[in-house]
C-alpha cells in the first residue's frame, strides 16, 4: 500500500541569548512556534500506521522523538534521552 511518508531530523542549534525550550535555549522566533509545531506533529502521529504492521517485514513508521543532542560533546552518545511528541 502507497502512503505520504514523512521523515524529519531536525538540528537546532543552542542559542544563548535564545528562549529556554525542553532544557535548551533556542532562536525565541522560533521557541514560540513549538507548541503550534508539536500539535501538528501529534495530529500526523494519529494518522500515521506501521508499514507492514504485523508481519516479519513490519517498520516502526509511527514515531516522533527530540532530545538535547550533545554529540560533539563529551556526553557522547545522547540516544537513549529521545522524548516522545
Ligand atoms: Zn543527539
Amino acid at each position: 500500500m502507497a502512503g505520504l511518508r514523512f521523515q524529519l531530523d531536525l538540528f537546532i542549534p543552542e542559542d544563548s541569548t535564545g528562549t529556554l525550550v525542553a532544557g535548551i535555549k533556542i532562536p525565541s522566533a522560533l521557541a514560540s512556534k513549538i507548541p503550534a509545531i508539536r500539535s501538528a506533529i501529534q495530529d500526523l502521529k494519529t494518522y500515521a500506521r506501521k508499514i507492514n504492521d504485523g508481519q516479519g517485514n513490519e517498520e516502526m513508521t509511527v514515531k516522533a522523538t527530540y532530545h538535547i543532542c550533545t554529540h560533539d560533546g563529551e556526553n557522547g552518545d545522547c540516544s537513549k534521552s529521545l522524548q516522545d511528541i
